[in-house]
């Protein structure tokens, strides 16, 4: 089991950080939540899941803008990374990433990723600047736009000119729409603080956002009232970064920050959650001391109490986390599990689980997040 030192904790905004607007749509109140790349020491992250890797890889691809030799780029690429997780004992169950992800998703996303943004770029256009002054708009494709006080800034995956002005595209792996059918609303603010950015140059004509996936192609509003609440968010998150407050602020951001593994602040706060849960999802994490270590087919299973006082049962952990009964009265954190059932809590005001299993590989998630155990010290 690895091992995480109180020492190691600490998390912080690189001081020459601007805030990202990937960072910004899902963004509660914590100002290290903000610019959440940016950590002092980015091998302590969680592991990132298959799905992630994929998507950046997919991106790389799409920086180079070219058309052909796309396929070729990406087989090099995940070539490349793959040799990267093999070498991790934390990563390297995700190799091959093909069969980690399945052959449907794969198949999938390589369709995706020979139909994305092709028709749509006039190649002699490609580079060029629309408007005069010296914040004129860019088009192309991974396009970085900044506010013209260069405190807000993120890439777009593509920008191109039509006859009545500009059209900013996003372009998605995995599915843009909810379970309710409506367009994802992080990807729609994320294009709307596009739109907003690109607003603050130089240009002739409206602004087009729209959304896709290589299977779907949809139109995100970009009207006053959607720019209203988008402007409020970056505004604050502006006021935030100029004050200079770095103290985190655990809460909802918790959820899918990678630096919830170094925050003090998180471990202190998250356990309290479980029985006066709050309005929000909470982390899937267990915090506690191992009760004991029993074997099930290939797998573990641990009992734990977790810091709460909950008695928690943890299934399905691979023998790739080296977990065996020496363990027992160890004070370990095990983040991004799942878990079927839930309960009620003593005291609690809605139900939550005490029952959890691994996200292992062999379940073929497309979505699942790495499962990554440390005994703290
Ligand atoms: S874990 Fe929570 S409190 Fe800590 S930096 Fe991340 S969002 Fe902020």
């Amino acid at each position: 089991m690895l091992i995480l030192k109180r020492a190691d904790f600490g998390v912080g905004i690189a001081d020459e950080g601007i805030v990202r607007v990937s960072s910004l749509s899902d963004w509660g109140s914590c100002p290290i939540a903000i610019n959440r790349r940016s950590i002092y020491n980015p091998s302590l992250e969680l592991t990132k899941s298959p799905t992630a890797i994929i998507g950046s890889i997919v991106h790389a691809v799409l920086e180079r803008g070219e058309d052909t030799g796309r396929i070729e780029l990406f087989n090099s690429l995940i070539e490349e990374i793959e040799l990267e997780l093999s070498l991790s004992s934390r990563t390297s169950h995700l190799v091959p990433l093909r069969k980690t992800i399945g052959e449907s998703k794969w198949r999938t996303t390589i369709s995706r990723l020979e139909s994305f943004g092709v028709a749509s770029l006039p190649s002699k256009r490609r580079g060029k600047f629309v408007g005069k002054s010296n914040r004129r708009l860019r088009i192309g494709r991974e396009i970085f736009l900044e506010s013209s006080d260069k405190s807000v800034g993120g890439i777009a995956d593509q920008i191109s000119a039509f006859d009545n002005g500009v059209i900013i595209d996003e372009y998605k792996t995995g599915d843009i729409f909810a379970r309710d059918g409506r367009t994802k609303s992080s990807f729609e603010f994320q294009l709307i603080a596009y739109g907003l950015l690109a607003e603050e140059y130089d240009f002739y004509g409206k602004i087009r956002l729209r959304l896709s996936n290589g299977e779907s192609t949809v139109d995100v509003n970009f009207t006053d009232s959607s720019k209203k609440v988008v402007s409020e968010k970056i505004n604050r998150a502006k006021d935030v970064v100029s004050r200079g407050d770095k103290t985190p602020i655990p809460g909802v951001d918790c959820k899918y920050c990678p630096m919830r593994l170094v925050c003090g602040d998180y471990y202190e706060a998250v356990m309290g959650w479980w029985n006066h849960a709050p309005d929000f999802d909470i982390p899937s994490d267990i915090i506690g001391e191992i009760q004991s270590v029993s074997h099930e087919a290939n797998f573990t299973k641990i009992k734990l109490l977790d810091l709460a006082g909950r008695p928690c049962v943890v299934r399905g952990i691979s023998a790739r986390h080296k977990i065996s009964s020496n363990d027992v009265g160890k004070k370990i954190a095990i983040f991004n599990i799942s878990s079927k059932s839930q309960q009620v809590g003593e005291g609690g005001r809605r139900l939550h689980p005490l029952s959890f299993f691994e996200n292992s590989t062999s379940q073929r998630s497309s979505f699942y997040s790495v499962t990554d155990i440390f005994e703290l010290q």
